[in-house]
């Protein structure tokens, strides 16, 4: 069998299993005449955990951040859970989901940034039961009862009533996981979480994404430099260059066989 076959049949059997829980559709994002995301088509089927590796500057951040709605895309349609993050109105201009369907959307997908962003004036437990009281709705007792149980899966549970200046910056990048979890959503993005750690301190955050995706719940879209973290987390690498998808596969075959010089070029500086 062509190699080329094979890997669109790992794809194809990950993917066909269940529908997809994200569908982008020819995305393309340019700004002004800077064109950063070229027709991107890209289905990520439920639990299922994709790395997206790249050189900086080929759009890797801007495909999380139209997921996140924190960007809008110049064409193309982006579902989640089968509904339209935007669709065409009348005159074929792209608009905004309206705001109800934004909420029900946006809560289903969770990211965690390279930068926490966590509330410096809040505790550590509050940043984790913010979202869940005034998002969700829930009750404060129940809120707390989730916050403690995330991180407590964090590695955190001793430090509920710190603030974010007392903890590493490890650490609060752990918070910054637990709160984007204690939403339980369906998706979660991990965009270069590690780049802003100390080196010493990247491990530490790496396990716990490790172990979070070894539960196989969630979908996962991890953006990131740490080669031997997607090897073993993700069912599928994704390789971006220029824009596009530019090779995909198992981890086997985008790191023991790369096929496109472009992928096989951006590996050789991590060896
Ligand atoms: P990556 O994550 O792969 O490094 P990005 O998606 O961050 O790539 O960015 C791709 C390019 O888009 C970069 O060159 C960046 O400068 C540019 N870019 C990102 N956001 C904006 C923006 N709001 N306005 C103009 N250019 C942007």
């Amino acid at each position: 069998m062509e190699p080329h076959v094979k890997k669109e049949e790992a794809i194809m059997n990950f993917a066909s299993k269940e529908a997809p829980v994200v569908r982008y559709r020819k995305v393309s994002k340019s700004f002004g005449d800077l064109t950063i995301l070229r027709e991107i088509d890209l289905d990520i089927a439920p639990g299922e955990k994709i790395a997206v590796i790249g050189p900086s500057g080929s759009g890797k951040t801007t495909m999380a951040r139209l997921l996140m709605t924190l960007e809008e895309p110049s064409s193309g349609t982006i579902e989640v859970d089968g509904e339209h993050l935007w669709h065409k109105n009348v005159n074929g201009k792209l608009v905004r989901a309206d705001e109800k369907h934004l909420h029900s959307i946006r809560g289903k997908i969770g990211m965690v940034f390279q930068h926490f962003n966590l509330f410096p004036h809040m505790s550590i437990l509050r940043n984790v039961t913010e979202a869940p009281i005034h998002v969700l709705g829930l009750d404060k007792e129940e809120a707390i009862d989730r916050a403690i149980t995330m991180l407590r899966k964090v590695g955190l549970a001793d430090k509920l009533d710190h603030y974010p200046t007392q903890l590493s910056g490890g650490q609060k990048q752990r918070v910054a996981i637990a709160r984007a979890l204690v939403m339980r959503p369906k998706v979660m993005l991990f965009d270069e979480v590690t780049s802003a750690l100390d080196p010493e301190l990247v491990g530490e955050v790496l396990a716990v994404i490790r172990e979070i995706a070894a539960e196989g719940e969630m979908a996962m879209l991890l953006i990131t430099h740490e080669m031997d973290f997607a090897r073993d987390v993700a069912d599928r690498i994704i390789f971006t260059d220029g824009g596009r998808i530019v090779e995909q596969g198992t981890p086997e075959q985008i790191f023991y066989k790369p096929e496109s010089p472009r992928l096989q070029t951006f590996l050789s500086r991590f060896r």
